[in-house]
């Protein structure tokens, strides 16, 4: 947790020491600087003062033994006590308060967002004191043995000459590179090359090392493995492997799952970057690019929409802010500081140290080389240049190349679970392809009717009161959908290919309002109190529990006959082409072995025997659930609708339970809202259960899984201890799917 905790430096004076330390070095503004540094640190961190009220004393020119004498006063005031002279004192009143900022709000905040259990708590260190404020010859930093931001194999981070390693951290002032150490200080860089390598090898993982050099001599303070923004983590995976210093399953199990999906975040769009107005630049401080209103309060960053959060400089007290706001901006620190470091392990784009940046809180406003920016107007950022623009600019997605390729490649062998996209249009099915999706698991039809042009022809069908308008309706919407087919079935080529029958929630699809319905009427050449009484009989109490799903094909067969009907000529116009088409059908909503069989013999006979193809059902309803045996005697395979179960098994509405499932989480009546992540006591139950008695009734059924949770680590990891064959998620989920299904596998075969 980087800068979380709290530290209390130069514990131990009191004014014998002190006497005695300037005996000894003979530098009493040193020594009378560290002194008074340690009575405001002790005072913040131990006793919880105002930080600024000792800056106050400082600005007022007073220094040496006077500073101390009017800092301890300050104490003596507000504490009503004697600054502690006893060095055991100050020790023990140390250890506590450090032992306490384990539950200070950010440490909180930070161990809720990455997901560390509070009960873990701490071990406090003491430590000698070495002096990087002590001359010239001293200094301190902060580097890793790679660079955190893009991986590369070089030692990474920045020192300050003549300072103490809360200069460096707090972000006040700029440091050095440590590129420059090489000129400065070279015979000090060697040393620490090589001690970076040895601590690399022996940890086996990336270090983020803090070090002093005092009066020539290198120290090094503290070791850890080092935060890293998404792609760097691939990147040391990949090349760590390739060095021997891991194995292929350590370096799929070092990256996060969730923090690939940075990774695919992209950049600007470079036509679009070319006529952006470039105002200045900062440090690359964390790889990624954003656009976004200013804030320049991180009290005042709202949860919805894109901002960026401009600081003078980040402390861990903005974590809140850090995290809501897209990307962050900083006049001060390095790519060290706090800021640069949270925003990094967060996956958000950052720059740093823009020193031409003034900020003017009053005014609520900034300057940056002659342009003014209000808050609330568009800036971006990149992360990669630390190039900050004027205005806003549109971000494309990023390609899967390099060492990602290689890494989501390495991860595709070690898995056991498919890995398939939710593709409705022939956009999606080739971005699916590209992500490294091995078939469709989900072609939600009715999404392929969502564009303007093409909803109206789906109300006419719905509208339909009779079967011959209804056919009229359907035939319109056959040459669409064969076309679609035709499209997709090329893209996915010998992929299994899931499609799904329609399945339509009517509430989405019905006309809204008056100008719909009078259009509606003008297109049917219908009265528009025909249409309006229409609608009205339409209308459901529950559309979510209504004529939804296969329902539908039962009250009006010839829908799904129309859609079987272009699927069977679009294969076979494919056929032509050589195509060794994997095709799937899908029945959404089943509830009953008997439901299945009644749709299925409307199905098939409509197909052309040369078509081959699997038929099986979803299974999103408690019931299919406890009756699969049953079902699997009619499905060829089964695809889990996890969306639909978990609303009908914890009666919470898909649509609407928002409205309290923050409440349920903040009173710790459930752990994660379940339509992220898979109920597994609950909905997993049902899975587990549907699942076993599917493949005990057919030893050859298919099972997959087709709801939001396929791209949800968590459940990814849970679904691949059950009998499930493969998960399927939105295209750019896909490689989080792989990632997880990958390490989900590792973990339980070393079980
Ligand atoms: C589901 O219910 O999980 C599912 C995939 O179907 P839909 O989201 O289309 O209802
Ligand atoms: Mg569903």
């Amino acid at each position: 947790m980087p800068g979380m905790m709290d530290t209390i430096l130069n514990l131990g004076f009191n004014d014998s020491v002190a006497q005695r330390l300037i005996e000894k070095s003979g530098d009493e503004k040193f020594v009378y600087d560290l002194y008074s540094r340690f009575i405001s640190m002790f005072s913040e961190i131990a006793k919880g003062m105002d930080r600024n009220k000792f800056e106050e004393i400082k600005k007022k020119g007073i220094e040496g033994k006077e500073l101390v004498t009017e800092y301890k006063k300050l104490y003596e005031d507000e504490q009503g006590t004697k600054f502690p002279e006893s060095s055991q004192e100050q020790l023990m009143i140390a250890v506590e308060s450090i032992f306490r900022s384990w539950n200070n709000e950010r440490a909180r905040v930070y161990r809720e967002l990455n997901n560390i259990d509070d009960r873990m708590g701490t071990a406090v260190v003491i430590q000698k004191m070495v002096f990087g404020n002590m001359n010239d010859s001293s200094a301190t930093g902060v580097a890793f043995t790679r660079n955190p931001s893009t991986g590369e194999k070089e030692v990474t981070g920045e020192y300050l000459i003549h300072a103490q390693g809360e200069d460096i951290v707090a972000g006040i002032r700029t440091p050095d590179p440590m590129e420059h150490m090489k000129t400065t200080m070279p015979k000090i860089y060697e040393e620490f090359e090589g001690i970076s390598e040895k601590l690399e090898k022996h940890y086996r993982n990336m270090q983020d090392i803090e070090f002093t050099v005092e009066d020539g001599r290198l120290y090094i303070l503290q070791t850890r493995n080092g935060k890293r923004t998404a792609w760097a983590a691939v990147k040391i995976a990949v090349d760590m492997m390739k060095e021997r210093l891991i194995t292929e399953e350590e370096a799929i199990l070092s990256v996060e799952p969730k923090s690939v999906s940075q990774i695919i975040q992209g950049d600007f769009d470079s036509a679009e970057l070319k006529k952006a107005v470039l105002m200045g630049k900062g440090l690359p401080g964390s790889l990624g690019v954003a656009s976004g209103r200013v804030v320049l309060d991180s009290a005042r960053v709202p949860k919805e929409g894109k901002t960026i959060l401009v600081r003078d400089e980040t402390s861990p007290e903005d974590i809140k802010g850090i995290s809501l706001a897209e990307g962050i901006l900083t006049v001060r620190g390095g790519i060290t500081s706090h800021g640069a470091v949270v925003a990094r392990g967060m996956g958000k784009c950052c720059v740093t140290g823009c020193g031409d940046i003034v900020i003017d809180e009053k005014k609520r406003e900034f300057t940056l080389n002659g342009h003014v920016i209000k808050e609330g107007d568009y800036i971006s950022l990149s992360g990669y240049t630390g190039n900050i623009y004027i205005g806003q600019i549109p971000i494309r997605e990023a390609k899967i190349a390099g060492e990602f390729k290689e890494f989501l490649e390495m991860a595709a062998r070690h898995k056991r679970l498919g890995v398939r996209a939710n593709a409705d249009t022939p956009l999606d099915a080739a971005a699916a392809i590209e992500m490294g999706a091995e078939g469709i698991g989900l072609c939600r039809t009715e999404h392929m009717f969502f564009q303007e042009e093409r909803i109206w022809a789906v109300r006419e069908m719905i509208l339909a009161d009779n079967h011959e308008d209804r056919k009229k309706a359907l035939d319109k919407i056959m040459t669409m959908q064969e076309r679609d087919f035709i499209e997709m079935f090329r893209i996915m080529k010998d992929n299994p290919f899931a499609i799904r029958l329609l399945d339509p929630p009517l509430h989405e699809f019905l006309p809204k309002n008056e100008n719909d319905i009078q259009y509606m009427a003008q297109l049917l050449n219908a009265e528009p109190e025909k249409v309006r009484k229409r609608v009205a009989a339409l209308q459901e109490h529950n559309p979510m529990l209504g004529l939804r799903g296969c329902r539908l094909a039962v009250v009006y067969p010839e829908i799904y006959e129309m859609q079987a009907e272009a699927i069977s000529k679009a294969y076979l116009e494919c056929l032509k082409e050589n195509i060794d088409i994997k095709l799937e059908i899908m029945i959404p909503l089943t509830i009953s072995r008997e439901e299945l069989k009644y749709v299925k013999e409307k199905v098939s006979a409509v197909i052309d025997p040369k078509v081959k193809y699997l038929l099986g059902t979803m299974i999103e309803l408690p019931r299919a659930c406890v009756t699969a045996g049953e079902i699997a005697k009619e499905a060829e395979f089964f695809s889990f609708g996890t969306n639909d179960l978990t609303q009908t098994t914890l009666g919470f509405s898909r649509d609407d339970a928002g409205l309290f499932i923050g409440e349920y989480e903040a009173k710790e009546i459930i752990k994660k809202d379940p339509f992220v992540t898979i109920d597994k006591d609950g909905v997993g139950k049902l899975v587990e259960i549907a699942a076993k008695s599917g493949k005990a009734a057919r030893k050859n059924l298919e099972v997959g899984v087709c709801g939001e949770h396929g791209g949800d680590p968590e459940s990814v990891m849970f679904f691949n201890s059950l009998e499930i064959d493969y998960v399927s998620c939105s295209p750019y989920r896909i490689p989080i799917s792989i990632v997880s299904a990958a390490q989900a596998f590792i973990k339980d075969k070393s079980c």
